[in-house]
C-alpha cells in the first residue's frame, strides 16, 4: 500500500489581511541562504511568502555585533525586516566587554535595531556555566537600559534566576517581550504582574501543549504577540519542517480559538501591538 500523500493547508489559504507580525526569525541561518537552502526556502521566497500571507514585519535575531555585520547585508531589500541584537545565553562566554562595546555600536549606527534580545539564561543545555550567562545577561540588560530599547528575553529551565535578576536589575514595568513562551496560566500571570509582554511560538498548535493554550486564553489581547523562531518550532499542519514567518498564521488560527474570537481580528491587535513595542 502505498502512503498516503499528506495535503497541507498554504499560509495564504487563511487570507489574513496585512498587519501581522512575526516577533522572532533567524532568517541569516543556512536554512534560507541560496547554496545550503532547501528549494522554495530562499530568503527571497521565504519573504514573499510573508508578505503574501499577510505580514508587514518580521524580527530577525542577531547573534552578536559580527553576526550583524556580515549578515546585515541580506535584509537591504526587505525593509519589512527588523532586527535584534544580543549575545544568546547558549554563546554567553562571547559576551565580552569590546562585544558589548561593538553591539552599543551596532546600535547606533543602524536604526533597524530595535531591541536587544535573544537575551537570558538557558539551563537546559549544560555548554555555559550559569556564573557566565548570568554576567551576560546583566551585562545585556545594562545595555538596553543606556540605549533605551526593549528586551526579548530567552529562558529555558531558569525562571527564578532569570526573573530575580529582572527584578534586581530594575526592569519590572520595562519594556520586555517573553519570547517563545511555553508556559501555564500561573507563569503567565507571573509575567503580565510585571508589566511585561508575551510572544507565543509554533507548539500552541501540538496536541499535547493544552496548558499552553489554556494560558492563552487568559492574556489580555494588547499583551500578546506572535512569533515562528523559524527555522525551528514549525506549527501544524507543518510540523517536523523547517519553519519560516509565513506559518506564523497557524499559531494566530490556533490563538484565536484560545481566545473565541475572529482570527483576522487578532492577527490585527497582535501585529499593532508588536508595532507598537518595536516602534515599527
Ligand atoms: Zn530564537
Amino acid at each position: 500500500m502505498s502512503k498516503k500523500k499528506q495535503i497541507r493547508t498554504a499560509p495564504q489559504e487563511l487570507a489574513l489581511p496585512a498587519g501581522g507580525v512575526d516577533t522572532h526569525a533567524h532568517l541569516a541561518f543556512p536554512e534560507y541562504t541560496a547554496g545550503t537552502a532547501e528549494p522554495d526556502m530562499e530568503l527571497p521566497q521565504v519573504i514573499s511568502r510573508a508578505k503574501e500571507s499577510g505580514l508587514d514585519a518580521i524580527g530577525n535575531i542577531f547573534a552578536s555585533a559580527e553576526h550583524w555585520q556580515t549578515a546585515g547585508e541580506l535584509f537591504s531589500a526587505f525593509p519589512q525586516v527588523f532586527f535584534q541584537l544580543g549575545v544568546h545565553p547558549t554563546e554567553a562566554d562571547l559576551l565580552t566587554d569590546e562585544q558589548t562595546e561593538a553591539m552599543r555600536n551596532a546600535v547606533n549606527s543602524d536604526s533597524r535595531i530595535r531591541a536587544i534580545g535573544e537575551i537570558g539564561l538557558d539551563y537546559y543545555w549544560p555548554d555555559q556555566p550559569p556564573q557566565v550567562q548570568k554576567r551576560a545577561f546583566i551585562a545585556q540588560l545594562r545595555l538596553a537600559g543606556q540605549l533605551d530599547l526593549p528586551v526579548s528575553i530567552h529562558c529555558r529551565d531558569a525562571w527564578a534566576d532569570t526573573v530575580s535578576i529582572l527584578e534586581s536589575e530594575g526592569f519590572i514595568g520595562r519594556p520586555l517581550l517573553w519570547h517563545c513562551f511555553g508556559g501555564d496560566i500561573p507563569m503567565a500571570q507571573a509575567i503580565l504582574k510585571r508589566g511585561w509582554e508575551i510572544s507565543i511560538p509554533g507548539p500552541i498548535t501540538f496536541k499535547r501543549n493544552e496548558a499552553l493554550r489554556e494560558a492563552v486564553a487568559h492574556i489580555p489581547l494588547d499583551r500578546l504577540h506572535l512569533e515562528t523562531d523559524s527555522p525551528y518550532l514549525a506549527p501544524e499542519p507543518w510540523r517536523g519542517r523547517p519553519n519560516e514567518p509565513a506559518l506564523v498564521v497557524f499559531t494566530a488560527a490556533e490563538a484565536a480559538r484560545c481566545k473565541d474570537m475572529p482570527v483576522s481580528e487578532l492577527w490585527l491587535a497582535t501585529g499593532k501591538n508588536s508595532k507598537r513595542f518595536f516602534g515599527l
